[in-house]
Order: C-alpha cells, then sequence, then structure tokens
C-alpha cells in the first residue's frame, strides 16, 4: 500500500531540523535546511501529511514552537515538527563528541581521530532516549518511522521497545567501516543492537551492509542471512540492504536553465576564457575525510609533472568551514588555507591564478550553474558514504562536456563508472588522471557524461524514498494486521 493511502502516518526523525528559526538584530530569521534528504522528504511530508521530529537547534526555536510544536512550513503550514531541546552539556556530549568525534571519525575509517568515553555515550544514550520518548507520545497507531544516521544509532530499537506497533526504518548515511575497527567502538554492541531495532535498515553501497552484517555476526553473534540480507533476532525480523542516496536531476536541470543561472553561467564562463583557462571545481566541506590536503598535493604534483597545464585550468576550490567548535576542524582548515597560499606562489603569476579558494557557502542554484560552468570536478574524498557533488556535477552537466573526477573511496565511485576514478591516496595517479581528462574528446565526454545522467535519471532521489517508504509500508501492513 503506498503512503499516500496512509495520510499522515509518517514520522520522519533526524538529527537536523529541516526549518530553523534564528535570533538576529532584525528579529527572527527563518532558515530551511538545504540538504538532499530535507529537499526530497519535506515536499512528502507537505503532500501527504505527517510529521517531523528533530533536535531544535536554533536560538529562536523554543519562542516559535509553543510546546515544543512549530507548523512548517512557516509560510504556509502543512505540518507539525516537534522540536527536541537539549541542554549545553547534552550537545557537547551527544552530538559535539561521542556523534562528531567517535562515531563520524571511526565510521570514516580514521582511527587516530576517533575519541570515545562513557560520559559522551551516557549523554548520547540520554538524548536517543529523549527522541524516543518524543516520538513514543506522538507517533499515530500502527504508524511508520523514518529516522536517520549516526547521530540516532540506539533510536530504533528504544522505540521498539516503547512502541512495539510502529514500523521503523532507519538509514545510515555514512560509511559502515570493516568489523576489524568498528569494535575500536568501546560501544560496538550496543550501536548495533541499536540499530537492529529497525525492521529495515539501510545503508549507501553493498559494501557497507556487508560489514553491518559482519558486525553483527561477530560482535553480537546472531546468525545472518547474507542472501536476503535478513537478521531474525528472537522474533523480529530486521531487513538490511543498500539504497545509494541520490539527487532529483531533472530540478537540477531545470534550475540551471533558468534565465538567472544562464547568466550567471555565461558570466563565469567568459571570464575563464579571457583569461585562457578551463575551470576544475571542487565542492566540500572542510572536513578531514574529503581528502583537501591530498588534493592540493595532488595539483602540485600535476603542475609539477605536466606543466603544459600551467596558464591552462584553475582549481576553484569551494571549501566551506565546518563543525568549527571541534578544535581539528579549525586546524585543517587553517592547513588548507595555508598550502593553497603556498601551491600559488610557487605556481601562479600575474596573469594565472592557479587556485582559486571561495569560502562561503554558495547557494544551490548558483553552486549548480558553477557545475554547468565547469569543464572538470575533481571529488577527493579519502572515504564517503555517498558523495552528493559527483552526482549533482553529472546533473548539471546538461551540455555533456565535463568530465568527473572521483575518488575510488567515495560510494558514488560504485555507480559513476564513467568518471575518471583514481586512488586519493596517490597523487600520482591523480596527477595523470587529470592529464588524462583534459586530453580527452569531447566524443569521449559526451558519451561518459550522457552515460552518468542516464543513470541519475534513473536512480533519483524521489527513488530512494519510494524505494524505503515501499518497503516500510510493507512491514507497517503486517503489523496493523496483527
Ligand atoms: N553544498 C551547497 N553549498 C555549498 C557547498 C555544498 O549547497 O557551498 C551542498 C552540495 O551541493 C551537496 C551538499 O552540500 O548537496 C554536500 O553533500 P555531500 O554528500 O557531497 O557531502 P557531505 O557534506 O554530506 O559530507
Amino acid at each position: 500500500m503506498a503512503l499516500e493511502d496512509h495520510p499522515g502516518s509518517l514520522v520522519v526523525v533526524t538529527n537536523r531540523e529541516p526549518y530553523i528559526d534564528e535570533k538576529t538584530n532584525q528579529g527572527i530569521r527563518r532558515l530551511q535546511s538545504a540538504g538532499g534528504v530535507v529537499s526530497a522528504l519535506d515536499p512528502l511530508l507537505q503532500r501527504s501529511g505527517g510529521a517531523w521530529v528533530a533536535w531544535g537547534s536554533g536560538s529562536a526555536d523554543r519562542e516559535t514552537a509553543p510546546r515544543g510544536i512549530r507548523m512548517v512550513p512557516p509560510n504556509q503550514p502543512k505540518y507539525p515538527l516537534h522540536r527536541v531541546f537539549l541542554s549545553p552539556e547534552e550537545i557537547a556530549g551527544y552530538y559535539n563528541r561521542y556523534s562528531n568525534q567517535g562515531l563520524w571519525p571511526l565510521s570514516h575509517m580514521l582511527i587516530e581521530r576517533a575519541q570515545f568515553s562513557r560520559e559522551a555515550f551516557h549523554l548520547y544514550r540520554r538524548v536517543n532516549q529523549k527522541f524516543a520518548r518524543r516520538v513514543a507520545q506522538m507517533a499515530p497507531r500502527n504508524g511508520s518511522i523514518f529516522s536517520h544516521d549516526y547521530h540516532l544509532a540506539l533510536f530504533p530499537r528504544m522505540i521498539r521497545e516503547l512502541r512495539p506497533d510502529v514500523a521503523v526504518a532507519h538509514f545510515w548515511h555514512i560509511p559502515w567501516p570493516p568489523f576489524t575497527l568498528f569494535r575500536l567502538c568501546p560501544q560496538h554492541q550496543e550501536i548495533t543492537r541499536g540499530l537492529l531495532g529497525a525492521d529495515i535498515l539501510g545503508f549507501q553501497t553493498p559494501q557497507d551492509v556487508d560489514n553491518f552484517l559482519t558486525a553483527v555476526e561477530r560482535g553480537l553473534k546472531i546468525p545472518v542471512d547474507r542472501a536476503q540480507g535478513i537478521i531474525q533476532v528472537g522474533t523480529h525480523r530486521v531487513t538490511v540492504r543498500d539504497y545509494p542516496i541520490s539527487v532529483d536531476i531533472t530540478a537540477i536541470e531545470q534550475m540551471v536553465k533558468t534565465p538567472r543561472i544562464q547568466r550567471w553561467t555565461e558570466g563565469i564562463r567568459k571570464r575563464a576564457l579571457k583569461h585562457g583557462v578551463s575551470l576544475a571545481i571542487s565542492v566540500d566541506r572542510a572536513d578531514y575525510t574529503k581528502g583537501l590536503l591530498q588534493r592540493l598535493e595532488a595539483i602540485d604534483k600535476f603542475f609539477a609533472r605536466y606543466p603544459e597545464h600551467h596558464r591552462r585550468i584553475t582549481f576553484l576550490q569551494v571549501v566551506v568551514p565546518t563543525r568549527t567548535e571541534v578544535r581539528e576542524y579549525r586546524r585543517l582548515y587553517d592547513q588548507f588555507v595555508d598550502a593553497s597560499a603556498r601551491l600559488n606562489n610557487k605556481y601562479g603569476d600575474a596573469a594565472w591564478t592557479p587556485l582559486i579558494h571561495i569560502r562561503r557557502s554558495i547557494d544551490r542554484p548558483r553552486l549548480m550553474g558553477l557545475f554547468r560552468a565547469a569543464e572538470y570536478a575533481l571529488v577527493s574524498s579519502l572515504f564517503d558514504g555517498m558523495n552528493l557533488v559527483a552526482k549533482e556535477f553529472i546533473s548539471a552537466q546538461i551540455d555533456n562536456r565535463g568530465v568527473l573526477l572521483l575518488s575510488d573511496m567515495a560510494g558514488a565511485a560504485q555507480e559513476l563508472g564513467e568518471a575518471f576514478h583514481f586512488n586519493p591516496l596517490d597523487p600520482d595517479e591523480v596527477a595523470e588522471q587529470l592529464h588524462r581528462a583534459a586530453l580527452t574528446t569531447s566524443a569521449d565526454r559526451a558519451r561518459r557524461i550522457e552515460s552518468m545522467r542516464e543513470h541519475i535519471h534513473h536512480h533519483t532521489i524521489y527513488d530512494w524514498i519510494a524505494h524505503i517508504v515501499e518497503a516500510l509500508d510493507e512491514v507497517a501492513d503486517t503489523y496493523a494486521a496483527r
């Protein structure tokens, strides 16, 4: 049965809220989160009802949500956003420490950066419990819950205990590491067991599924049916599979065709042409998983080994500060800025800047216009759940002329086989691939882009939601029939 047949039955649960209210000197400012999940699930809830539960992180969030509920979208209220409020101590323990300094680096296989403590886990558990109690109070009978990510790993089991009548899908957006590594998390058993509370458990890639099943087998000694992706825990059955997340390619195509964005794209192309350069673009949060410093090393190698590309290519790096409350992130950002300056000093001259750093976040339509204007995109993640930038770049290439250079370590590499792939820790290989990409014919570029565009057209963000929600609906129907 489709979701549309159960109006109001879906509850989305995320750490980050879709609408944030911030206090400013001019009064309260309403912000809308920009991520792919929000832009796909928000219209769904607007259309078929339901509710969203998330951490109320905005400075004016309490004021605008009497009894913790804010009707959204603010101008045209359609569904309730239930805000879970956290104390500064909870934010530090649950969000900054356990989630972002523990699970995040470990899941991205960066062992030496991972820090765990029982105290942080205690706060992580407390916050997951808060989310579960809140959802338990408001979820409709036999409703469906769609919860997300590493911030809420304990939530599925908690909600199952409180509300055995609801069906739960949980999606893990980041990679799931091999068990030899994951066992370094002192609470690995609790984390794995927490997720097994879900009926449907989704990951980005088959590799992540495989690693998770191993964690269940070896960490919890629970047998798994690998062929079917099924785990039976007592009477409860968990279905585990990969649902690679994607983008709204049609919306991106329309976005880059609007007169405003066409003018923006044309302006960028003209400026590049005037300087006689092609643009190679990279867009990342300043996160150590994105391989920013390794990328600069590879660009250095590229210009050193292939001087014929001097004054021909400019690398446009949109690198936006993120998680600046964490020291490592601030340090990485400073290192990136210094290394960029060194590279420009080494190769640049009055007429040519090899590397341009944009440090502000760019709004979506312009970013898509920039993707269209660029001739190359360079995605150098050391490890990445999916990497939506890679899919967005392909989606914006409606002229079929760009080349995608993609790290083997991004989830997207498993789907985008026609990209130029490389190992992000091999600067020589990146340099060679850049050189190869620059030499490829326009026919070859068009063939590659067309094939990847076709793939994305058949695997959009809406397909991702539909597959998960359909699976969830089937479970909800069986619960309702009990
Ligand atoms: N993004 C944006 N403006 C910016 C930089 C990034 O809108 O200035 C968006 C980008 O288009 C993409 C998302 O942020 O949709 C980043 O997602 P991705 O999967 O590449 O990496 P994540 O940041 O989730 O690790």
